[in-house]
C-alpha cells in the first residue's frame, strides 16, 4: 500500500513541467531532488546524487521513504519554478540536452545548472560566450594515431581556430569556425571527454580528434565553437530566425558504423568501410578513426535520382543483409552486419534524401570535388581509392 506522501507525490508528478525530467525533459521522471524541488529522470538523479548532497539530495518517488518536508518543498517549488530560477539567463548558442544528448554534456548542463549556477551569474559563462579561447588539448596524430598536447587559440572575429605544434611557432593548421562541424564524444573515439572536429579542404573532408582530461574544459570548447558560429551567422543573416541558426551550428552524426561495399564494378569483392552519415555527406573509411574518408558520397533530393532500397539488382551477389543505394552518377551495393543494422541504415538514409535541398547543402556539394575513377571516366563525389 502506498503510503500517504507517495500519493501525493504522484500527484504533484501529474502536473505540468513536472511530468518530464527537469533537466533533459524525459518523460515520467522517477526521481526527485527535494532540496530543489524537482523531478528528475534515472540518468539525471545520478548526476545529481554525484554532485554531493551539499547540492542535491535525492531519493526515488517510490524505492525510498518520503519526509513531510520534504514533499512540502516540492510542491513549492516544482520543475517550472525551478526552470525559472537556474536557467534564467541560458546562453542561446548552448546546447540544451535531450534524452539522446552524450552523457558529458548531460552531466556538465546538470552541473553548470546548480553547482556552478552558470545561468544566474552570467558572468560565469565567459570562457565560451566571449568570443576567445585557448589552451591545450591533445590531439590525435594525423599519421600515428598517438596523442599529442596541442594549443588551440579560438577567435570568433577572425573566424579561426587555429592550433600550434610549437607553441610560440606559426600555426600547424588554420581552421574556418564557420566551416567546422563538432561532433561531440562519438563512441568510436572511446573517451567521453572528446570532440571530432570536421571541415572541407580541398575538395574532401578532414577529421580531427581531440580531447582534454577535465569534461568541463572539452564542453567549454564545444560551446565556445557553437557560440563563435552563432554570432557570426548572426551577423551575416540579422533577419533570420534564431531556431533556424541554431539548428545549423553543430551535427551529431545519425549513424555510424560498418558496412561492406563493392567497387564500381557491381562484380568487385565486399570490402570492409567504416560509414559516416553527418548530414547529407555518406563519407567512408578504412579505419573509423581516418584522418580523411576514402569516398564521400553526395547524398541529394529523391527527385533528382537518389534512392535507397533493400536487396541488390539482379545478377549482382547478395552479401546477406545487402542493400542499394542509387544515385545519378552510380548505383552503390553495400552490405549490413544483421537485419536490424540494414533497416536503421535506410531508415537514416531514407530521410536525407526526403528532404528537401537547403543552400548550405549545394554548397557542400559544390566542394566535394570530382574524383577519377580507375576506368578513366569522372565519377561525381566519389572515389574508389
Ligand atoms: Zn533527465
Amino acid at each position: 500500500m502506498a503510503d500517504a506522501n507517495e500519493k501525493l507525490l504522484a500527484e504533484l508528478l501529474k502536473k505540468s513541467g513536472n511530468n518530464v525530467c527537469a533537466d533533459c525533459g524525459a518523460k515520467n521522471p522517477e526521481w526527485a531532488s527535494y532540496n530543489i524541488g524537482i523531478f528528475v529522470c534515472t540518468r539525471c538523479a545520478g548526476v545529481h546524487r554525484s554532485m554531493g548532497a551539499h547540492i542535491s539530495k535525492v531519493k526515488h518517488l517510490k524505492l525510498d521513504r518520503w519526509e513531510d518536508s520534504q514533499v512540502s518543498r516540492i510542491r513549492e517549488v516544482g520543475n517550472n519554478k525551478a526552470r525559472m530560477r537556474y536557467e534564467e539567463r541560458v546562453p542561446s548558442c548552448y546546447r540544451r540536452p535531450n534524452p539522446d544528448t552524450p552523457q558529458v554534456l548531460v552531466e556538465q548542463w546538470i552541473r553548470a545548472k546548480y553547482e556552478r549556477e552558470e545561468f544566474c551569474h552570467p558572468e560565469r559563462q565567459n570562457h565560451y560566450v566571449s568570443g576567445f579561447m585557448e589552451g591545450f588539448l591533445m590531439k590525435r596524430g594525423k599519421e600515428d594515431s598517438r596523442y599529442h598536447p596541442r594549443k588551440f587559440v579560438l577567435r570568433e572575429a577572425e573566424d579561426t581556430l587555429k592550433y600550434h605544434v610549437k607553441e610560440n611557432k606559426e600555426p600547424k593548421a588554420v581552421l574556418r569556425i564557420s566551416e567546422l562541424n563538432v561532433a561531440f564524444a562519438p563512441p568510436k573515439i572511446g573517451n567521453q571527454n572528446s570532440l571530432q572536429l570536421s571541415f572541407m579542404k580541398d575538395g574532401t573532408t578532414r577529421h580531427i580528434y581531440v580531447y582534454h582530461e577535465d569534461p568541463e574544459v572539452i564542453t567549454n570548447w564545444y560551446l565556445a565553437i557553437r557560440c563563435a558560429k552563432l554570432h557570426r551567422l548572426q551577423v551575416a543573416y540579422p533577419g533570420a530566425n534564431e531556431n533556424e541558426l541554431l539548428s545549423q551550428l553543430t551535427r551529431d552524426f545519425p549513424r555510424e558504423g560498418f558496412l561492406w561495399k563493392t567497387g564500381p564494378r557491381h562484380t568487385d569483392a565486399y570490402k570492409k568501410r567504416w560509414f559516416t552519415l553527418d548530414g547529407r555527406k555518406l563519407m567512408y573509411h578504412d579505419d573509423p578513426m581516418d584522418a580523411h574518408p576514402k569516398g564521400e558520397i553526395f547524398l541529394g533530393h529523391s527527385s533528382e535520382g537518389f534512392a535507397i532500397k533493400t536487396g541488390v539488382p539482379q545478377g549482382a551477389r547478395d552479401q546477406g543483409f545487402s542493400f542499394t543505394l542509387e544515385t545519378p552518377d552510380r548505383t552503390y551495393l553495400l552490405s549490413a552486419q544483421s537485419d536490424d543494422d540494414r533497416s536503421q541504415w535506410i531508415s537514416v538514409i531514407q530521410k536525407v534524401i526526403d528532404k528537401p535541398l537547403t543552400p548550405q547543402d549545394a554548397t557542400v556539394a559544390a566542394r566535394l570535388v570530382r574524383k577519377r575513377t580507375t576506368s578513366g571516366t569522372m565519377n561525381i563525389f566519389s572515389s574508389t581509392r
